[in-house]
């Protein structure tokens, strides 16, 4: 019998986990299929990146997967890659605001208080912004709407202070953009529920939250953290994947151009000039380039409009003992009012304390706030004197680092504006129409992370079996 031909654009976590499990369907369900994936770089992963030195293992973009969502837990084990799990420490963590680090409260979720007393007694809210926040218990819900800013959301039930001081940076260290533009429901529409069900967030945080279970980590005094990472490093499940696709599926250093439909056939053009032929297609680029590959198709418009927004990090290697002001914990983030270029600052060696050599730390820096992208192309000399120039502010390093890694990832945050969900579902539904077959997942349409990103791969493989059966 003749086999059905899958190509699968774009090869980091989200292709790679697409062509693996439609490899593994295939096989077990004795499907004719064939599969491609092509990925215009010399290697697999997008940014996922791992470097190895000195005794260090260093990740150059995503350092930690969520635990509780179970995809990437899933495909782990998929490649056998259990035995390497490792959980982030739970150690105490910081904000820099009004001039100095405050301790984490005791008790956010996500910067929403869930315990009262940590509030009230934490420095990192005036008294007028305590009281603020406090209106949250008597505040009414907001009327129903289809979408707002999490700015807006936030800002209306707790006040300015608690969204600038705290919600704010925990949730632009993991998107990178402005609460003011960030869409409520593509992003946290469980705290839109929560409001309309119980009116306050607090006290419907603390009805709906599960209670932590009883386990050994409170009897033994071991502090697992809600994160897990590989010990050998986060690329090394994208290797142990890419090891288990079938001989030949890979082209690399291969740049899609263009994807067209000529009758019941899409023709998949590449940079070079050549052309092949496919059944069904898999787009998994980012969405510049998937709006580049359909640009034929109006339906596509959206994606010029979508914004996202450039980071770069800074990994600096020390000897502990240059660092002489240590924190008891491991990292902090930066208050958007504070006049720090730097975002965050993570003490990977003790986050993730096998990742280091025993007497070394490795400090971990971030730039590139909305609005100071600049920053993301100062030279590398000069990313790392604003990074070190801030960091003194806090934790007195009298030593220059061993060693500095300076990684930048250009527009590689898509920004999840508000209506990107009324958006996403306008650009599918005319995709099935005349595009049947074609497919979009990865880290700009239907979830940032990793695990959100396999959830979308395992999410096509069963459209495209659907559509060629
Ligand atoms: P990508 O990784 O961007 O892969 C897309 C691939 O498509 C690339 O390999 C690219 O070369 C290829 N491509 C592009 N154009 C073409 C073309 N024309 N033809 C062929 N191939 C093409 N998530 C977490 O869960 N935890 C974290 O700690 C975390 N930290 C992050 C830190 C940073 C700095 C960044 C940038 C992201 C982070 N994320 C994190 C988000 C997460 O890493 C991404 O959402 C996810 O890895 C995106 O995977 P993807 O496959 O959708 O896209």
């Amino acid at each position: 019998m003749d086999k059905k031909k899958v190509i699968i654009i774009g090869g980091g976590i989200t292709g790679l986990a697409a062509a693996y499990y439609l490899q593994k369907e295939a096989r077990e369900k004795q499907l004719p299929i064939e599969v491609k994936l092509i990925e215009a770089s010399g290697r697999l992963g997008g940014v996922i990146s791992t470097e190895k030195r000195d005794g260090f293992i260093i990740e150059r973009g995503p350092d930690s997967i969520i635990a509780r969502k179970k995809s990437a837990m899933r495909l782990i084990e998929e490649v056998g890659l259990q035995d390497k799990i490792i959980s982030n420490t739970a150690g105490k963590s910081y904000i820099y605001a009004r001039g100095k680090l405050h301790t984490m409260p005791e008790g956010s979720f996500m910067g929403i208080p869930t315990k009262v007393t940590p509030f009230a007694v934490s420095g990192l809210f005036s008294p007028l912004g305590k009281l603020r926040a406090a209106g949250d218990f008597i505040l009414p819900k907001s009327e129903p709407k289809t979408d707002q800013s999490l700015g807006v959301f936030f800002r209306r039930r707790l006040g300015d202070e608690v969204v600038e001081n705290l919600i704010d940076p925990l949730l632009s260290g993991i998107y990178a953009g402005d609460i003011d533009e960030l869409s409520l429901m593509a992003l946290f529409p469980n705290f839109y529920e929560i409001e309309q069900k119980h009116r306050s967030l607090v006290i419907g945080l603390n009805k709906s939250m599960p209670k932590p279970p009883k386990t050994a980590a409170k009897k033994t005094g071991s502090k697992k953290g809600m994160f897990i990472s590989l010990s050998t490093g986060l690329e090394e499940l994208v290797q142990r994947v890419e090891s288990r696709l079938e001989k030949g599926t890979v082209m690399k250093r291969t740049a899609v151009k263009k994807v067209e439909k000529t009758g019941e056939i899409y023709k998949v053009h590449f940079e070079n000039g050549e052309v092949e032929t496919a059944d069904s297609v898999v787009i998994t680029t980012d969405h510049f380039h998937a709006l580049r590959m359909l640009s034929d198709y109006a339906f596509m418009e959206p994606f010029k409009h979508m914004p996202a927004n450039s980071v770069a990090n800074v990994a600096m290697a020390f000897p502990k003992s240059a660092i002489e002001k240590d924190i008891d914990g491991t990292g902090f983030l930066v208050s958007r009012n504070s006049d720090f270029r730097i975002t965050a600052c993570t003490w990977t060696h003790k986050k993730w304390p096998g990742t280091s050599p025993k007497d070394m730390a490795l400090l971990r820096c971030y730039v590139g706030k909305p609005d100071d992208q600049e920053a993301v192309e100062l030279s590398d000399d000069e990313i790392v004197e604003l990074v070190l120039r801030d960091l003194n502010k806090t934790m007195n390093i009298t030593a220059k680092p061993e060693f500095t890694i300076v990684t930048r990832w250009r527009k590689a945050m898509p920004q999840y504006t508000v209506g990107h969900l009324e958006r996403i579902a306008i650009v599918k539904a005319r995709l099935e129409q005349e595009l049947p077959g074609i497919c979009l997942a990865g880290g700009s349409f239907e979830g940032v992370g990793i695990p959100g990103c396999i959830d979308q791969a395992e999410a096509a493989v069963k459209k495209v079996i659907d559509y060629l059966e």
